[in-house]
């Protein structure tokens, strides 16, 4: 008998942004593999398992893809519950595909439990919306970061600069890459942008601007995850209205 392994969205970082679902899962589990992005508070509720770290951060020493996916054969071959947990949700830049793909070749079950991503929990602690009437009726989730083996390509920039709100994940490294790109796409200078890093958690840092300043913005921020928003909608005048007479 072959166990399932669950893909589980261990959403932005705070604990209490789990899902019902995600954390009955983590108590029953007898295996929990985990991202580098998944807190200690999360890792926690998973009493009962071995828990194996397999997290990959650009900066450091990666474990290789196909290991993962070799490990995830593995645990189901020998386990009843295995969670794979991903931060945010495990289907956004979160390689979900090859690791469902290497399962259920294996004859694996796999089912997903979605997460919060980084995005939604970013527009939260900003009190701005990523849609906005009369100001934003698009958002994109975009990535100039491109992962090894994949080519080359600027469709990510088009995606960015086309949309009226642009969400971009891994770039923070890349901001004076990502403000040449939309520049030269068009987009003004002027246009607003915020960066959020360690969205929902407890050291959560915030910092606006607008899209000339990208690089020197992202320059402030420290060690954690970093998300960057571009678009109206971040200096959407109904939520600074808010905070004006909140203050
Ligand atoms: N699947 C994840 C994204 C994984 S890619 C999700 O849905 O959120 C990793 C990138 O996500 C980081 O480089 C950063 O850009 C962003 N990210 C993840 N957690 C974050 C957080 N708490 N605050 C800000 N950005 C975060």
């Amino acid at each position: 008998m072959t166990g399932t392994v669950y893909l589980v969205g261990a959403g932005p970082g705070a604990a209490d942004l789990l899902t019902l679902r995600a954390a009955r899962l983590l108590a029953e589990a007898d295996v929990v593999l985990h991202d580098a992005l998944v807190s200690a508070e999360v890792l926690a509720l998973a009493v009962r398992a071995k828990i194996i770290n397999v997290g990959k951060r650009a900066d450091r020493p990666s474990v290789d893809q196909r290991l993962i996916c070799r490990l995830l054969v593995r645990a189901g071959l020998r386990h009843r519950v295995i969670v794979r947990l991903k931060g945010g949700d495990p289907h956004l830049f979160g390689r979900a595909s090859e690791e469902i793909a290497a399962c259920r070749a294996a004859g694996i079950a796999t089912e997903t439990v979605p997460g919060v991503s980084a995005a939604f929990a970013a527009a939260s602690s900003l009190g701005v919306s990523l849609t906005s009437r009369g100001v934003s009726r698009s958002v994109t989730f975009v990535t100039p970061s491109r992962g090894e083996g994949s080519p080359a390509n600027a469709h990510w920039a088009k995606a960015a600069a086309a949309a009226d709100t642009a969400v971009v994940y891994m770039g923070a490294s890349q901001a004076a890459a990502v403000r040449e790109a939309l520049l030269k796409r068009g987009v003004p200078a002027s246009r607003p942008v915020a960066l959020v890093e360690n969205a929902s958690a407890a050291d959560e840092h915030i910092l606006r601007g607008v899209l000339a300043d990208l690089p020197g913005l992202a320059e402030r921020t420290g060690e954690g995850p970093a998300l960057m928003i571009i678009g109206e909608s971040v200096a959407d005048v109904r939520a600074i209205l808010n905070e004006a007479s909140a203050a």
